[in-house]
């Protein structure tokens, strides 16, 4: 075996940055943490510094930074401090660096991301926000700098996994009908309709089968995730929004399926955990043990099936017009989405208004064409400021 491969993992005190360490833990021989980065919760940060030995951490204030070099040089490590943004393109570009786990939350991951594609790093994608964002120009920087972009979306990972090998030939020439994208229905998914104004952020964030970071929770809970997930997977396999068909199936071992014109439909399956996505992607063309118990089909004993409800989960309407619209539509639509799902978990708007805020901003602003990043991260901006602006308009 060569040398083992330098892994960054962006948003490494996350929960997909937690398992993704667990998984290169299990295999000191084939994988070595170059980068960590944290934003909040340094303590942990810090520990994980000591676990991991990596070359260098990433932080979002000097401030911070300063402590945070004091402490592991006092525990007699060697790793270096960096700040901010900046920090982060540094540790996702280092020519040493071989893979990049992305898996900082939300818009804020943009450009780390970015920085590692440019750079032409292996891509382990978590943070979708990234390439919803972006679609496009994303895109184009992967096939420019011939990046590896590996899907750990559990969903996007399954249909990866069930695509042949060429699919970039196009879905119609390699024989693809349609994409499946399972959802669980998350947590409120037979909640009575009358009920919904009044759920909690700890409600929304008790998910059924997945443990997940509060944003996502909240995402999965209204299905914006799953709306994420169609553009996300309209961009990764070249596919058209209508070819993309969202089945909720309640248990989540079906991680999606791909239909194919001779009626073959292949699934992915699995336990829920995001180990296996990660550890595909990390081994990938190879496999390798990720720690995942296996499948036990007879504790499991069905699988059920059901057509997602736009009244129950408009977000996911609100997404699918978003992904036909294209252009600057995904990006405000995710913008309005952070700030609303932010101002939910601060209790400042019920859950309903999720929605609703979000399909205010989006009708108050036409659609744009986004030829640069400067564009996306204005059409970023604006609909922070339009949502922002509505909830002071409504005293909260
Ligand atoms: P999380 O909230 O648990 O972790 C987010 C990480 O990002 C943390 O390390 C945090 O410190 C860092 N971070 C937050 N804000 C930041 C900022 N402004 N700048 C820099 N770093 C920042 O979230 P998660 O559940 O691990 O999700 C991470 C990404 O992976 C999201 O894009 C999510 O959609 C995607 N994802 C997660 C799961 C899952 O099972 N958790 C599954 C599929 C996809
Ligand atoms: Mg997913």
């Amino acid at each position: 075996m060569n040398r083992p491969q330098q892994i960054t993992v962006l948003g490494a005190t996350g929960s997909i940055g937690l398992s993704t360490l667990d998984v290169i833990a299990r295999h000191p021989e084939r994988y070595q943490v170059f980068a960590l980065s944290g934003f909040s919760r340094l303590n942990e940060l810090f520990a994980l510094c000591v676990r991991h030995t990596p070359r260098f951490a990433v932080v979002p204030e000097a401030v911070v930074a300063r402590r945070l070099q004091d402490d592991l040089r006092a525990a007699g490590l060697q790793t270096r401090v960096l700040v901010g943004e900046e920090g982060l393109c540094q540790v996702a570009a280092d020519p040493e660096v071989d893979a990049v786990m992305a898996a900082i939350v939300g818009a804020a991951g943009l450009r780390p991301t970015l920085a590692a594609v440019e750079a032409g790093k292996k891509i382990l994608l978590a943070n979708k926000e990234a390439l919803v964002m972006s679609g496009a120009l994303f895109m184009q920087a992967v096939r420019k700098s011939g990046s590896v972009l590996l899907p750990i979306d559990s969903e996007h990972n399954a249909i990866f996994q069930c695509m042949p090998g060429d699919f970039a030939r196009g879905l119609g020439a390699v024989g693809v009908r349609r994409i499946l994208l399972t959802a669980s229905g998350g947590p409120f998914r037979q909640t009575p309709l009358s009920e919904l104004a009044h759920v909690s952020p700890e409600q929304a964030c008790a998910h059924p089968n997945w443990s997940m970071g509060r944003k996502i929770s909240v995402d999965s809970a209204s299905m914006m995730n799953k709306g994420l997930e169609l553009i996300e997977a309209c961009w990764l396999f070249d596919a058209k929004p209508a070819q993309v068909e969202v089945v909720i199936h309640p248990q989540s071992v079906i991680h999606s399926l791909v239909d194919y014109v001779d009626g073959s439909v292949l699934a992915q399956l699995g336990n829920p955990d995001m180990r296996t996505p990660i550890a595909n992607a990390l081994a990938w063309p190879e496999r390798i043990d990720s720690g995942v118990a296996p499948l036990d089909l007879f504790s499991i004993a069905r699988l059920d099936f059901q057509a997602p409800d736009e009244q129950r989960f408009p977000c996911l309407r609100l997404a699918r017009q978003a992904a036909e619209a294209g252009n600057s539509a995904p990006a405000m639509l995710n913008a309005a989405n952070e700030v609303a799902v932010s101002a939910f978990l601060d209790r400042r708007i019920r859950y309903p208004e999720i929605a609703s805020i979000i399909e205010e901003v989006l009708n108050l602003e036409p659609v744009v064409a986004l030829d640069d990043l400067d564009a996306v991260f204005s059409a970023d901006a604006k609909a922070r400021t339009l949502t922002e602006q509505w909830l002071s308009r409504h005293g909260r």
